[in-house]
Order: C-alpha cells, then sequence, then structure tokens
C-alpha cells in the first residue's frame, strides 16, 4: 500500500496497452482498493498478458477479501497480514486471526507486513513486534514473506537476519539502491519492481535492477497506487504492467520476452505452482 492514492476514482483509466509476448503475473495489487469490479481488472488483466495476481491484504478485512477473492477466482492467490501502518497496539489476538487465514490453500504469503519509517502512523515497537510476529507465521505456514520497506532499510535487513528469514522473501516495491540490491541477492531475497521504476527520477532505482539478478526479479503494480510511466497520475490496475515490464527488460539489457519468461519462473518458485 503507498500513502498518495488520493483522487484516484476520480479519473479515467489508461486504454489497453500491447500484449506481452509471455505471460506474466501481478506479484503485489490491491484488487480490492481498484476502483473495478474484480472479474473486468482479470479480464482486462489477462488481455494484456497478465494472468495471475496475488491479491495482499493490509488489516484483517482486506485480509479477508483477499482470501475469498483468491477462492472465488482460480487465477488469484492471496496475501494475509497486518501492514506496518496498522499496527498500532496490534494484539496477539489479531495475530493469530492472520495466521487462521493464511491455512487457506490459496494464501500463498504473509503480506504486506515490514517496516514503514516515512509514515509515522505506528510505533516502531509495535511496527516491530508485528513484524516478528509474520515473519514466524510465515516460516511455521511454509508461506513467502511480502515485505513492505518503506526508508526502513537496515531495520528490516537487520530483524530478517535476527528472527532467521523464511524460505522466501520478497520485497516489494523494491526501494532499495544497488548495494541494497546485492545484500538481498547474497541472501536469495527476491525483488519485486513496481511502476515507479519508469519514473523519470528514478535512476538509483534502475542501478538497482541492474545489480539484481534475473532470476530473483518480480513485477507488481501495487494497483491503484504507481502507475506506470506514460500514465503516471491516472490510476493502475494490473493490465498495466506491460509498461513496467517493457522498461525492466530495457534496463537488463535482454528482450522483452526473456524479462517476462524469467518473471513468470520466479513467481512460480516464490509463490507456488498455480
Ligand atoms: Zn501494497
Ligand atoms: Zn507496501
Amino acid at each position: 500500500m503507498s500513502p498518495d492514492g488520493n483522487g484516484q476514482s476520480s479519473r479515467s483509466f489508461p486504454p489497453l496497452p500491447e500484449r506481452l509476448p509471455v505471460d506474466v503475473f501481478d506479484s503485489h495489487c490491491h484488487l480490492d482498493i481498484v476502483d473495478t469490479p474484480v472479474q473486468e481488472q482479470l479480464r482486462s488483466a489477462k488481455a494484456a498478458g497478465v494472468t495471475r495476481i496475488v491479491t495482499i491484504g493490509c488489516d484483517l478485512p482486506s485480509s479477508r477479501f483477499a482470501v475469498d477473492t483468491a477462492a472465488e477466482f482460480d487465477d488469484v492467490y492471496a496475501a494475509v497480514a497486518i501492514h506496518p501502518n496498522e499496527t498500532t497496539g496490534i494484539s496477539d489476538a489479531v495475530l493469530e486471526d492472520v495466521a487462521r487465514l493464511a491455512a487457506h490453500p490459496k494464501v500463498r504469503a504473509i503480506g504486506e507486513t515490514g517496516l514503514d519509517y516515512y509514515r509515522d502512523w505506528a510505533p516502531k515497537d509495535d511496527q516491530h513486534r508485528a513484524f516478528r510476529a509474520h515473519i514466524a507465521i510465515a516460516k511455521r505456514t511454509g508461506r513467502a514473506l511480502v515485505v513492505h520497506d518503506r526508508d526502513a532499510h537496515d531495520d528490516v535487513l537487520r530483524i530478517l537476519e535476527e528472527e532467521g528469514a523464511p524460505g522466501t522473501v520478497v520485497f516489494h516495491c523494491y526501494s532499495g539502491d544497488a548495494a541494497m540490491a546485492e545484500i538481498c541477492a547474497d541472501r536469495g531475497y527476491l525483488m519485486s519492481f513496481a511502476g515507479n521504476v519508469t519514473f523519470k527520477n528514478a535512476e538509483p532505482l534502475r542501478e538497482a535492477l541492474r545489480a539484481a539478478p534475473l532470476d530473483l526479479v518480480l513485477v507488481e503494480t501495487d494497483a491503484p497506487f504507481l502507475t506506470p510511466i506514460p500514465h503516471r497520475g491516472k490510476p493502475n490496475a494490473s493490465y498495466l504492467i506491460p509498461y513496467t515490464v517493457r522498461a525492466m527488460a530495457e534496463v537488463k539489457g535482454v528482450d522483452v520476452a526473456e524479462m517476462c519468461a524469467a518473471i513468470a519462473a520466479n513467481g512460480e518458485r516464490a509463490f507456488g505452482p498455480w
């Protein structure tokens, strides 16, 4: 979840881009807050070559929505968690509810969890306690961990080390630099790039993508946020991923089909067979 989703619904969605040559999936989408019915989101995504979507939980209602939606639609997988911004005074009972939801077979990740020092909506102590608890749930349930890291790189990396990271860790909307990408690569953490990698001022992010091994790279929309160039400022949805993937292929110096194939294979490794 990104903070700058204001006024999205009053603006119209961009047209469908050219279809990708190989099917990919969206590793991080908020299907519940994109201003379009889920069925329509899946249809437009498929037309763009985005055939699978992980929908993310930020609190108990959105986590329940994720589970219900994944249960209803074959091409949707769920992630469940309490977002770091929502962790003020978080109780063990809430964390137990997250763990219970995680038992559903279509839940493939615990997320989004992590640390957000950009927004001070929740005290750091609460964020740390919740992050550690989510790491434990991911390990106990064998699910991937989807990490939200906003201006908190050092503490996120430290806590993952202290707790012992789950088998699969995904940094969603990766925002570190190239040096951090090398640390992530050493530890086998996946880095999921969002539409902001296309922004003009995002050269440091593109340097991080250059440093990230192709077999640890994912793509996401974080929709309805972070719409890629050339539609920045318009609402985002999964069908706009081709802009991000094509930009990523250019940065990596590979053709678009190879980029897509890597993303699809990495996604299957991270979230399990579809
Ligand atoms: Zn998100
Ligand atoms: Zn996030």
